[in-house]
């Protein structure tokens, strides 16, 4: 019997091998598995059931029960189904007095199974040795209990016989094949989750970007899997098997070699970057590395996803090298479209004394200096909307208030629109450089041992003196100036006292030109005085030149002391004028330099005009000057009268006029000489002599009751009435004589009260107390303005006679004669015309409001006998 039962668990060692073939063909098939595994368990039983254990006919025991318990446990209801009608189908068929039994023991392990089944799926019941060894016992112990249900002579035969070895066997058996069907359903189930997880990595790794390296920790190439096979070194093919120094340079294997090794000793993933020349050229990877569990072809390996980015390392290092240049030497700004200040760098805090909290926000105007002008900005902001960068010198203002040269560089960024977003502005302090450029060119430009300009830039000054004389059309003047008897102070007291007197002569010479002109040394002795902004007609800009020249000559002649030496030294001086760009400089200069040798040759000490004409009559006006200085001191000025009539023809006095007794040339009218006795200085002079004899003339008049109401007018030049005792002096004159100051009236030209309004003011005023009366002369030629008329203690308007003269035919001549009238009418002042030399003009005249008259038509100037005749 016991052999029965082997025969029997053989049985079942087919089912459970035909069951792993079954589920692994079909495997996710969920009606033909559970099918075939039905039909199987069926076939089994049904096989049991063809040799079984007969006791007696119609009572047979096979291992059904552990089959189809079994069946229910790890089949499931549909293979449960199906071999319980297998089982139970064929047990019906064979008939006998068990049958009924028999299907119960097909019914009874099939249910228990799922019930087993049922339980187990949620977890109640574990499928342990131990249990389905239990659950067996219990299986048998029913099917031992259900033979009872037998007839009473076959239950106890059955009992007796089978009772035994069935629960001795069959539990056995039950776990045994339960262990069988677990470990198929273990490992189906296993190897599915292996394909699946597989399936799920293939797809992973497919997904990422990164190359997925395998490697041994001999470094050899174990898997490789690449998304992109160019990042690769070699083919894939060709890596597989190989090591890493048979595909990269030693260094790079031994690096990756370490590395293997240092991801084999750590838990953790580790990191390497580093750069290979792949199929696509030099690309920088980042590799993460773990070390792999377990052997793989009995070696510890590592697996590897290196991850190209050669990208963000390019843009990474962009950044950092712009972070860089940022923080570089040069200060950096950075401001919106609207000029606002977005960011600095350090440098630019360094050279503008801001930081950051500054000017953050504020408008790049903040460093302003206020030095350009807004053309300046103008021609800036311009180039940076044509052509999106300007570049050059500008001076700007740091935070202590300091103003200072930057090289400054400005650049728009624009947006993919081609707007403007924002300016970037790089900017170099350039005080020092200027600093030592200003050095070089000091050096370059001016005069070592005295500091003045040296001939360079004298030449370029000339030129653009030559220029501006050209456009302005003043004249200017180079003069070449040498010192007499330098040569001599050079033997006689040696080389450094003649430096010596070089520096003092440069000093006297820069004190003695006006800040609008230069001095220049050649070399040696010769200095070169350029002039510049003289007068616009030559004779004018000759006597500028000449009284600059007499000055520096002056100014030289006095003694230099050096040391305990006293030199004296003198200089000849030649001039040239000129006023067009026509002569090149270098021809100017070499004029100048002859005009000086003939200045020499002259005599020394004395200046020389290049142009021959000029020469003369800068020559006959230095004659004229010494003339008239020595006939103030002879007394050959003599007063003149013209007499001065009401509209009655009654006189009412006369105008002091001077004339020039010249033993030589005879009789002088002050045109020939009074412009030079101004320039001279000598027309104070001549002024109060003339002053002199209108009091005494007054006070002659004052002695005959026919002349004793005539007024006498005198002219006096600008220059007089500002001298600082010119009040006194008239007080004092009027004293001596004794002439009654009511009579006296001064003659004023408008423009000269113009220079000191103020001044003229208060002299004429504190004359005014005294009586003294005061005339505009020439009236209506200059500004005749309202406001300073009512200023000045005025008696009386003297009209031009060139307003006169062009009467009768001139309308506008008569229209302003109208309105001075009107005007000295409304301000209470007298009016005189002079110039009338027609009957018709004083009419005109006196239709027109002005009574009181003078010229030739009543008296030309005439000496004091003559006019003395004039009344009795
Ligand atoms: P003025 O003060 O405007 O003097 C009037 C000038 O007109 C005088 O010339 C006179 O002779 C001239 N004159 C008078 N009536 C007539 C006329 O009907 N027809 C023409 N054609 N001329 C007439 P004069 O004497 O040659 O003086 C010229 C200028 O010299 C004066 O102009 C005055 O500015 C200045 N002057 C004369 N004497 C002195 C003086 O003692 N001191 C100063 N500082 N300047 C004086
Ligand atoms: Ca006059
Ligand atoms: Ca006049």
């Amino acid at each position: 019997m016991i052999l029965d039962f082997i025969q029997g668990a053989a049985l079942l060692l087919a089912l459970c091998w035909l069951q792993t073939i079954n589920r692994r063909l079909w495997t996710d098939h969920c009606v033909m598995a559970p099918l075939l595994s039905g039909l199987l368990f069926g076939t089994t039983c049904v096989v049991g059931m063809l040799t079984p254990i007969v006791l007696q006919q119609g009572l047979i025991f096979d291992a059904r029960t552990a089959v189809l318990s079994m069946a229910g446990l790890f089949g499931g209801p549909l293979v449960a189904a199906v071999a319980a009608l297998m089982a139970g189908g064929y047990r019906f068929w064979l008939g006998g007095s068990g049958v009924w039994v028999g299907l119960a023991n097909v019914l009874m392990p099939v249910l228990l199974g799922l019930a087993y089944r049922y339980w187990h799926q949620r977890g109640k019941v574990q499928t342990g040795p131990w249990q389905l060894l239990a659950f067996g016992l219990l299986v048998h112990v029913l099917t031992v209990l259900l033979l009872t249900l037998l007839p009473a002579a076959q239950a106890s035969l059955s009992l007796r016989q089978v009772a035994v070895p069935m629960l001795l066997v069959l539990p056995l058996a039950t776990l045994i094949l339960g262990l069988l069907l677990r470990d198929i359903e273990y490992r189906l189930h296993t190897e599915r989750a292996l394909a699946q997880s597989e399936a799920r990595m293939g797809a992973i790794t497919r997904a990422i970007p990164d190359l997925l390296l395998v490697l041994d920790e001999d470094g050899r190439y174990v898997d490789v899997v690449a998304p992109e096979p160019k990042l690769l070194l070699l083919p894939r093919s060709q890596l597989l098997g190989k090591h890493l120094h048979e595909v990269m340079s030693q260094g790079e294997a031994e690096r990756f070699y370490a590395f293997i090794q240092r991801t084999l000793a750590s838990d953790t993933p580790q990191i390497l970057q580093y750069a290979i020349h792949t199929q696509v050229g030099s690309t920088v990877f980042e590799g993460r590395a773990q070390r792999l569990e377990g052997l793989l072809e009995g070696k510890r390996a590592v697996v590897m996803l290196a991850r190209d980015i050669s990208e963000r390392e390019s843009v990474e290092m962009e950044r950092r090298i712009a972070a860089i240049a940022f923080e570089s030497q040069q200060g950096m700004v950075i401001t919106d479209a609207s000029s606002k200040i977005l960011r600095i760098n350090q440098a630019f805090s360094a050279i503008t004394g801001y930081s950051a909290a500054d000017v953050i926000g504020q408008d790049t105007r903040i460093l302003s200096s206020g030095r350009q002008t807004p053309e300046f900005y103008q021609a800036m902001w311009r180039s940076i909307s044509e052509t999106s960068a300007w570049e050059g010198e500008i001076w700007n203002r740091r935070k202590n208030g300091e103003i200072f040269p930057e090289w400054l560089s400005i650049s728009a960024v624009r947006d993919g629109h081609g707007r403007v977003s924002n300016y970037v502005a790089s900017l170099t302090d350039i005080s020092e450089h200027k600093a030592a450029e200003d050095q070089i060119k000091h050096l370059a430009f001016f005069d070592a041992l005295t500091g003045l300009p040296n001939r360079r830039l004298l030449l370029d000054r000339l030129q653009q003196a030559q220029a501006a004389s050209a456009r302005k059309g003043k004249f200017a003047a180079l003069m070449f100036l040498d010192l007499d008897n330098f040569k001599n102070v050079n033997d006689l007291h040696g080389h450094q006292t003649g430096d010596q007197l070089l520096c003092l002569v440069a000093e006297r010479l820069s004190h003695a030109i006006r800040s609008c002109d230069t001095v220049a040394r050649l070399g040696g002795d010769e200095f070169v005085v350029l002039l510049e902004d003289l007068e616009p007609h030559s004779e004018d800009a000759a006597g500028q030149v000449e009284a600059i020249g007499q000055k520096i000559l002056q100014a030289l002649e006095a003694p230099y002391l050096i040391g305990e030496l006293e030199l004296r030294s003198t200089a000849s001086i030649g001039v040239l004028l000129f006023n067009d760009e026509l002569s090149g400089s270098h021809e100017l200069m070499k004029r100048a330099d002859l005009s000086m040798y003939e200045a020499k040759a002259a005599g020394k000490n004395a200046l020389r005009f290049f142009d021959p004409a000029m020469q003369e009559s800068v020559s006959a006006r230095l004659q004229l000057e010494e003339d008239i200085r020595r006939g103030l001191a002879a007394g050959e000025f003599v007063m003149y009268l013209q007499p001065q009539m009401d509209e009655n023809y009654s006189l009412i006095g006369a105008e002091a006029l001077v004339r020039w007794q010249h033993p030589q040339r005879g009789l002088l009218s002050p045109a020939a000489f009074v412009e030079v006795a101004e320039r001279a200085g000598l027309i104070e002079l001549l002024d109060l002599q003339m002053l002199r004899q209108a009091c005494e003339q007054l006070a002659e008049w004052a002695r005959q009751p026919a002349t004793e109401e005539l007024r006498l007018a005198v002219n006096l030049s600008a220059r007089l009435l500002y001298q600082p005792h010119f009040v006194d002096q008239v007080l004092e004159l009027l004293a001596a004589t004794g002439a009654d100051p009511h009579r006296l009236k001064l003659e004023l030209t408008e423009s000269l009260l113009f220079d000191d309004l103020a001044g003229a003011v208060l002299r004429m005023t504190a004359l005014k107390a005294h009586g003294i009366r005061f005339s505009i002369d020439d009236f209506g030629t200059g500004y005749s303005s309202m406001a300073y008329l009512q200023q000045l203690p005025l008696d009386q308007l003297k009209i031009d006679q060139s307003f006169v003269r062009a009467l009768p035919d001139d309308p506008n001549s008569l229209a302003i004669i109208r309105a001075i009238c009107s005007l000295a009418n409304s301000l209470n002042l007298d009016v005189i015309a002079e110039g009338v030399e027609t009957e018709v003009q004083r009419a005109l005249v006196l239709a027109n409001g002005c009574r009181h008259f003078q010229g030739y038509l009543f008296g030309r100037p005439m000496p004091l006998s003559e006019f003395a005749r004039l009344h009795p």
